[in-house]
């Protein structure tokens, strides 16, 4: 069957690409794109653009990284803006970054189903609403999608508050509980430690190992000396340099029960995606004891836990820091292109490319200075086919004679 039947009333065809998610990556590929003469339609569940930064963050959350690297491309950060942005004025700035390109996402607008359509050779992008339709599809849905719920054998029964970081917002409602939290990334870290900052009692699970590295050594990001030393160094010496420095500077973090894995901090992330802790001042509480560590969970009960090494707490929160994944499989249907944890199969530098049409952003696992890289690159490759497609897409328009519920023209 034909992609283009005319009797199915809600198809809509998109002169331009579908990008999916109106997160950062989607707007700064949409910018790319304009800036490149080409337009593009933006689909997002939400109400709102940036809906992770606006909807699933906690209020203390800063820019983990210095400003320089989190800039979208084309429109910088405001001069005034502090060496970490809060994350109201991260959300300001897309804000005014949508504007300044004029990005009007289609808000709530969920994608469902995408699917390369081989018999017509268009992206067929079905919503709770609609069946758009495009030659070029571009997945900007994020590494951070759907929170990740653990299976913890009891974790049914617990009687007191259960929450995922993604709906955590400030240790206000959380005053002289005892709170365990689950996990130990850079969230449970932050979490724990607006915890402390609000009197309540914090104690973190740390099932495996991690590495701590303080977020600036001498005054200078850590982030900025590892990007500078590798360009002159291979990336293990920088591992080593990191770790000579932080244990200088932090001390032995094994013994405060947080061990370092074998493998350097850069190595780790660029092996497995997982990013090192910058610490932000949650150490310091776990050396004065006011956020305690506790070995993994092996049962969760009415009131608290029962942990590995046979101890039992009681608690009156638990608070899962235990991360986001990607949504991809649950609506990118027949193609091979990403792994079934929704990631893209060809590794960095290469994954922003599929076939036919198909484009990931965002799916780096670097940040949104990953980001930027994609961006530009998927508006100088989609730019080089839009000048032979856009008089294909004029004639399609005016030949199906297109009206406004039937079709997006631009
Ligand atoms: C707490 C926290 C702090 C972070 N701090 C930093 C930092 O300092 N620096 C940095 O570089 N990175 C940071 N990151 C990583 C950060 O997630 C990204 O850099 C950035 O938000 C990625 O943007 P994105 O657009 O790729 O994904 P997201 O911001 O997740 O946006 C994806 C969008 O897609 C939408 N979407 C998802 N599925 C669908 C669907 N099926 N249909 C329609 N729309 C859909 C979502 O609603 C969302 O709006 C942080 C992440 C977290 C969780």
């Amino acid at each position: 069957m034909g992609c283009c039947k005319e009797e199915e009333p809600k198809w809509l065809w998109v002169n331009g690409p579908i990008i999916v998610g109106a997160g950062p990556s989607g707007l700064a590929v949409s910018a790319c794109l304009k800036e490149n003469g080409v337009p593009s339609l933006i689909l997002e569940r939400s109400d709102c653009i940036a809906s992770l930064w606006q909807q699933k963050t906690y209020d203390r959350l800063k820019l983990h990284l210095p400003k320089q690297f989190c800039q979208l491309p084309l429109f910088d950060f405001p001069e005034n803006f502090p060496k970490y942005p809060t994350k109201h004025q991260f959300i300001s700035y897309l804000e005014s970054y949508a504007k300044h390109f004029s990005i009007t996402p289609k808000f709530k607008q969920s994608v469902k189903v995408a699917e390369f359509d081989g018999v017509c050779g268009f992206w067929r992008v079905q919503t709770q609403d609609f069946q758009y339709l495009s030659k070029w599809l571009i997945v900007a849905t994020g590494e951070n999608a759907e929170a990740v719920i653990p299976e913890i054998p009891g974790i049914d029964k617990f009687k007191g508050r259960l929450m995922h970081t993604s709906v955590y917002k400030s240790g206000t409602e959380f005053i002289n509980q005892r709170v365990l939290v689950i996990g130990c990334g850079n969230s449970g870290m932050e979490v724990s430690l607006d915890l402390c900052r609000h009197n309540a009692i914090p104690h973190m699970v740390v099932r495996n190992s991690v590495h701590i590295l303080p977020r600036e050594m001498l005054g200078i990001s850590t982030f900025s000396i590892a990007m500078a030393l590798l360009k002159w160094m291979p990336l293990r010496i920088v591992d080593k340099l990191l770790l000579l420095v932080a244990n200088l500077t932090l001390g032995s973090t094994d013994k405060l029960g947080l061990r370092r894995p074998k493998t350097g901090p850069l190595e780790l992330k660029n092996a497995t995606g997982k990013t090192p802790v910058l610490d932000v001042g949650a150490l310091s509480q776990i050396k004065t004891g006011k956020i305690q560590i506790m070995p993994g969970v092996k049962e969760i009960t009415k009131i608290g836990a029962k942990f590995l090494d046979g101890k039992e707490g009681e608690f009156d929160s638990i608070i899962l820091a235990t991360g986001y994944k990607s949504n991809v499989p649950s609506w990118f249907k027949g193609s091979d292109f990403f792994t079934e944890q929704g990631m893209p199969k060809t590794p960095f530098p290469n994954g922003w490319k599929g076939e036919n049409g198909l484009y990931t952003v965002g799916f780096t696992r670097r940040g949104i200075l990953g980001t930027a890289n994609d961006a530009k690159n998927i508006a100088r490759d989609i730019s080089e086919q839009w000048r032979e497609f856009k008089g294909f897409c004029k004639n399609f328009c005016t030949t199906k004679n297109l009206s406004d519920n039937q079709g997006i023209c631009f």
